[in-house]
């Protein structure tokens, strides 16, 4: 059976227009829904994606490649097929792909979010006769704490760390979720200790008009600030000498993975935030039912539990295996391996 959208061995391929979404091997035309490690392989001849992600897909893939951005929503023509990029929440720039043929639709979402989140544009669900879905947080036990109730836990728990005097150490991972730690850091009197990981998109973010707190480096630590630093920095950093000379400090990790039990313990933090970009299972559902999608395919993460649902309530369901991850634990785990790696 021919279908608009086919798995090969180079990722989700296109017969009627002779493009890529998402692959992991380098192609000769690539749509790409964000600048993501497992989303934005390295080495294709050509990138496409949303305008306001182009400057993050360009620290991701190099310098040298050739990227085009497009409007969310702008109508393009690619070989026969129809097709235009919608806003995902995930991070900045982030998008679903729309693709259609001959009357068929099918969207693509990428990672996304419903939830506001300042550095992002505003999840837009699209109507679709097939939905391809991640689901990284797929089961009905995920279920999202109000961001504004997070970030003033978080404001709670720096307030605590000063007046003890010790640094606060937000870890999240380098590119969306650290840049929306500083987003809901902006009341901080004195500025934020960045990471570079976590500096070198700070630019783009800035450039996109979201708000952010000024931020400096470790290095210029010692002669800018009065308070214990509040610091922003990638998981990677845990056990390293950049991390030591914050001592005494208390170590956070925001992910949707600190709803699990235990997880707090493994990571060896003190503080664990419960802060997603990626949609909770009611938001899931939602977003499906929204789409109108009659058959969906589930990606990325706990697909098994969706497609028994999807299937129980009468719809079309398969899980499509890639190897795309969360994005958090694929940091951890790269860093782990380098750090193995060198001992
Ligand atoms: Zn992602
Ligand atoms: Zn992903």
């Amino acid at each position: 059976m021919s279908e608009l959208l086919q798995l090969t061995p180079n990722g989700l391929y296109c017969p009627v227009g002779d493009f890529y979404i998402d692959p992991w091997r380098p192609v000769d035309k690539a749509l790409v829904t964000h600048a993501h490690a497992d989303h934005a392989a390295f080495g294709s001849r050509s990138y496409l994606t949303a305008a306001s992600g182009v400057e993050l897909l360009r620290l991701r893939v190099g310098a040298e490649a050739k990227i085009e951005g497009t409007a969310f929503g702008e109508d393009l023509s690619i070989g026969e097929a129809r097709v235009s990029f919608h806003p995902a929440g995930h991070i900045l720039g982030s998008s679903q792909v729309r693709v259609e043929h001959q009357g068929e639709v099918w969207v693509v979402s990428g990672d996304y979010k419903v939830e506001h989140d300042p550095c992002a544009e505003p999840f837009e669900a699209v109507s679709c006769h097939t939905f391809v879905t991640e689901c990284t947080f797929g089961l009905p036990v995920y279920k999202w704490p109000q961001s504004k109730v997070v970030a003033a836990d978080i404001q709670r728990w720096i307030a605590e760390n000063q007046r003890a005097g010790r640094a606060s150490v937000l870890l999240g991972y380098s590119l969306g979720k650290a840049q929306r730690l500083l987003s809901l850091l902006s009341d901080l009197e004195e500025p934020v200790v960045v990471h570079g990981a976590v500096a070198r998109f700070l630019p783009a973010y800035r450039r996109a008009g979201v708000e952010l707190p000024s931020t400096i480096s470790a290095n210029e630590m010692h002669a800018r600030l009065s308070l214990p630093p509040v610091v922003v920095a990638p998981p990677s950093v845990q056990r390293t000498p950049w991390l030591r000379r914050f001592q005494p400090f208390e170590l956070a990790l925001a992910s949707g993975w600190m709803m699990v039990r235990g997880t707090r313990r493994r990571r060896a933090v003190d503080r664990g935030f419960v802060l997603s970009d990626h949609v909770d299972w009611d938001a899931l559902c939602n977003v499906i039912h929204a789409t109108g999608a009659e058959r969906v395919l589930a990606t990325h993460g706990y697909t098994g539990a969706l497609v028994r649902f999807l299937r129980e309530a009468g719809l079309e369901a398969d899980e499509l295996k890639t190897p795309y991850g969360d994005d958090l634990e694929a940091e951890i785990e790269r860093a782990e391996m380098a750090q193995q790696a060198e001992n």
